[in-house]
């Protein structure tokens, strides 16, 4: 017969003991393999999911020298250090081990156990690994919500909690995006723990949106040392204007910095009366439409309420003149991917404590994210929508915006039946793509069910090279199909284009900041 391979923990004990009758530091699981070494036993258990086995196994330094296979044969199962030192393991791992005679005794398992015992045994070792299945994921999931929690709360808007180990936590809130009413209740609370009268937070809320302050200093209404107090607990955040560019057409574009060295852009229109604010919602864009700039410029982040609303706030502290009568989600990024900001944000826009600008002179435009589409049709106020169409058919949509391969056409037009108010649909002419004849009769028939306005572009540079505006003839002709088809149409007139301040030309690049004039 051929004797047994040995390993090096079994050589050497035989050398210190050559007593035979001592149990072996291993036991040859299989005589004509020789004894299992310890890496090959932890292998085979990590195969098998023996988790238990493993638990032990590290616990062999502080507690006690396991041996032999611990499964399916719990019989084998051997703690050969003294009772004190593998007193730790009992403990840890499993109480029914703690139960077991031969661990009291620290002596090898009994090999006469009847089968009742082994059944037993296993049982339970069946119980303890399905317990031990259906932990793992909880634990790992309560990880994973911790984590989600953590970051939820960092990303929180208006919570602002800086700590270090040893230091005092400070902790400031942003008011600017906080709605109107909750920056009321906010600071209502905090007043009142300061033995403010009530009256104070009407004085200091106005502040915020209707008659702003670039800081509470300049807040000469209220006293000194509440105006240090509130610019302690409630900073002002503001946004820095790094460029500031006048079209000939009057048109005026703003590069603001925010305050993580990100830049966005927005752009005021004048026209007669009315100043529209078109605002970004993200610093760059994931959806890379093939005719936008801010596409090709990639996704950067999402903005806050404040950086949003601050678009319009800072306007007003430079000229409370400049105030726009019409704000529309056109500039940055696709307001429906920053839901909870913009939701927000239209709050804050519309409400008389906050700008006061009317609800059907707030345009959201979107390429169609259904699930916050379906958000923003609840919302009570006459709030405008302009999608993003620029293609009749799924084919061609899929060519020119990615969004399409995951809200389709058909899913987008069933979603734009549901809602309410008139919608106005976005359609850049791009020569040789979208702007033949038989296109427009398509576009009629998806506009004629919605009543829709569709607002006609020309193509402006920025997006893919390869990309051609229409000829103004074609446009024309174009505008003048979908009038026959009885579809309302305009074609509008770029603005801004020699500061590349027109529709899908908005890009924050460091050229084009050392190049544009610096204020
Ligand atoms: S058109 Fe709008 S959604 Fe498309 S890439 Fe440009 S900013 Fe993003």
């Amino acid at each position: 017969m051929v004797a047994p391979r040995r390993c090096d923990e079994c050589r050497r004990h035989a050398r210190v003991s050559p007593d035979a009758s001592r149990p072996r530091p291993c036991e040859p699981v299989d005589d004509r393999r020789g004894c299992e070494s310890a890496g090959a036993r932890r292998q085979a258990a990590r195969r098998r999911g023996d988790t238990l086995f493993l638990i032990t196994q590290d616990q062999r330094s502080g507690a006690g020298h396991v041996c032999g296979d611990r499964s399916p044969d719990l019989e084998r199962t051997c703690v050969q250090q003294p009772r004190r030192r593998s007193r730790a393991i009992r403990h840890l791992v499993c109480p029914w081990l703690r139960r077991r005679s031969s661990v009291r005794r620290g002596c090898r398992g009994r090999e006469d156990r009847g089968a009742r015992s082994h059944a037993v045994a296993g049982r339970r070792l069946q119980r303890w690994r399905a317990l031990a299945a259906r932990r793992r994921p909880v634990a790992r999931d309560r990880q994973i919500s911790r984590h989600a929690r953590a970051r939820r709360r960092r990303q929180r808007p208006g919570l602002h909690v800086s700590s270090r180990r040893g230091h005092a936590v400070s902790v400031s809130v942003d008011l600017l995006s906080l709605t109107p009413g909750a920056a009321r209740d906010a600071l209502a609370e905090w007043l009142t723990q300061r033995g403010e009268p009530g009256y104070r937070a009407r004085q200091v809320v106005p502040r915020l949106w209707q008659r702003p302050v670039g800081s509470w200093a300049e807040a000469t209404d209220l006293a000194v040392p509440l105006r240090a107090a509130l610019d302690q607990s409630f900073p002002l955040r503001r946004l820095t204007l790094k460029t500031h560019q006048v079209s000939s057409d009057g048109t005026q574009k703003f590069l603001w910095a925010l305050d993580d060295g990100e830049a966005i852009e927005s752009v005021l229109i004048p026209e007669g009366k009315r100043r529209t604010l078109c605002i970004s919602s993200q610093a760059g864009c994931a959806l890379g439409c093939v005719f936008c700039a801010t596409g090709r410029m990639g996704f950067r982040r999402n903005l806050s309420g404040g950086e949003i609303t601050g678009q319009v706030r800072e306007l007003i502290l430079r000229d409370p003149a400049l105030k726009p009568t019409n704000i529309v989600f056109m500039g940055m990024g696709e307001p429906l991917l920053n839901w909870e900001a913009v939701d927000a944000t239209l709050t804050i826009l519309n409400r008389a404590e906050g700008f006061g600008i009317g609800a059907r002179h707030i345009t959201l435009s979107t390429v169609g994210i259904l699930p916050n589409l379906a958000k923003f049709a609840k919302r009570p106020e006459q709030f405008r929508l302009a999608v993003s169409l620029h293609a009749p058919s799924p084919a061609l949509r899929r060519e020119l915006m990615p969004i399409e391969k995951k809200y389709t056409l058909p899913q987008l037009m069933g979603a734009l039946q549901q809602f309410r108010r008139r919608v106005t649909l976005e359609y850049v002419l791009i020569g040789g793509k979208n702007d033949s004849l038989e296109t427009a009769d398509q576009l009629a028939k998806l506009a004629q069910p919605l009543e829709a306005l569709v607002n006609l572009l020309p193509l402006h540079p920025g997006g893919a090279p390869d990309l051609t505006p229409s000829t103004r003839a074609q446009m024309l002709a174009f505008e003048r199909r979908l009038k026959q088809r009885g579809v309302a149409a305009v074609l509008r007139r770029s603005r801004g284009l020699d500061i590349s301040a027109a529709c899908g030309q908005l890009r924050v690049e460091v050229e084009a900041e050392e190049h544009a004039h610096i204020e």
